[in-house]
């Protein structure tokens, strides 16, 4: 069954050809190719910038590559696209900021002729969007959820039940359900048999979120429940969507006198890898984003040359269709296998020994 980033189920593989290639058969090899990317939430992001200018400009393209501002991100974004139909863009690659919110400008942009690629985050409610390539963002949660439980048997051996609090990440996201219900799928039955206690109640997607993927709002909500709900019992552990939201929570248990508990992340970020290799965060995600950015830039030349682009997964409905999607394979990180996750990455490497 099609599933949607909504409401996600799980992801098959199966190599199909996409059905339609959304180009006319290709187009100049100097062509502008477009890159809207959101705020920088996370060093993904940043890197990700940094990698499409490189890689575009050696593919022999002309690039533009534009982050939304953090004041006005969503009008911001709309408007670099906006640009980018104007001047010519042949394929436009968009990281969004609110997926919900581009239907106007990715509708220009098929009226122009031009390809729609939505990166990491699948743009909603728009049959104007014609590829999507991202990590396999379902997996990612499924992976924090059993990364979690894991962790906690691992550490309170002779626990049996533990005391758990959940965070998602930003509603305007169209990640952020995908990644939490991925985690709850796994999460869900040991909640429901009583291994797992969420102390404070909060189960909910939009009591755990997390508006902007801001760490300050995590960790403000992190001092709220340890402050309402914990006071004589531990926090064992912590469904954490990403690193950055990791480290805030972090911080807030130990100001607040306590152990570190058990608490997951995403994005392998530098001090992410730090504090993991030092004992405290638990558990991230590599999602390398030079493999993602790649893999972008090799769709748009596949559509260059006016040839079908391959696709791997039927599995993610966007509301209205099922976008043809490319899916990399994100790897659990701890401090177990962080030497090998990260033996090819120059930066991370190093961090390990
Ligand atoms: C990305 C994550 C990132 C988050 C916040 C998500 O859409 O998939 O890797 O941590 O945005 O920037």
């Amino acid at each position: 069954a099609a599933i949607t980033a909504l409401a996600l189920s799980g992801c098959a593989g199966g190599r199909e050809e996409a059905p339609e290639a959304g180009g006319d058969g290709g187009f100049a090899a100097d062509s502008l190719i477009g890159v809207a990317l959101p705020d920088k939430t996370s060093e993904n992001w940043v890197l990700a910038g940094g990698l499409f200018e490189d890689g575009l400009k050696e593919a022999g393209f002309e690039y533009d590559v534009q982050y939304a501002g953090a004041s006005n991100a969503v009008k911001d974004q709309q408007d670099q696209i906006s640009a980018m139909v104007t001047n010519g863009a042949k394929v436009i690659i968009i990281g969004a900021k609110d997926g919900g919110q581009l239907g106007t400008q990715v509708q220009a942009a098929k009226d122009s002729g031009a390809i729609v690629i939505a990166y990491d985050r699948l743009i909603v409610d728009t049959e104007n969007v014609d590829y999507y390539v991202a990590f396999d963002n379902f997996k990612v949660g499924e992976l924090q959820g059993e990364a979690l439980l894991e962790g906690l048997a691992a550490k309170f051996p002779d626990k049996k039940t533990y005391n758990i609090e959940l965070f998602s990440g930003s509603s305007d996201d169209s990640n952020a359900p995908v990644f939490f219900d991925g985690a709850m799928k796994v999460l869900q039955p040991k909640i429901d048999d009583g291994t797992l206690v969420v102390v404070s109640g909060q189960t909910d997607i939009k009591q755990t979120a997390t508006a902007g993927w801001k760490p300050e709002n995590a960790q403000s909500r992190a001092e709220t429940l340890l402050q309402g709900s914990y006071s004589g019992k531990d926090l064992d552990g912590v469904l954490s969507p990403n690193d950055t939201l990791a480290r805030a929570i972090i911080t807030a248990v130990k100001s607040d006198g306590r152990d570190v508990p058990v608490v997951t992340g995403q994005d392998s970020e530098v001090e992410s890898v730090k504090s993991i290799m030092a004992g405290e965060q638990y558990s991230t995600i590599n999602k390398d984003t030079r493999l993602l950015v790649a893999q972008a830039i090799e769709m748009a030349q596949t559509l260059q040359k006016g040839e079908e682009i391959a696709t791997n997964s039927d599995e993610y409905n966007n509301g209205v269709k099922v976008v043809p999607a490319f899916l990399l394979d994100p790897v659990i990180v701890t401090k177990e296998n962080a030497a090998d996750a990260y033996k090819n990455d120059p930066k991370l490497s190093p961090l390990t020994k």
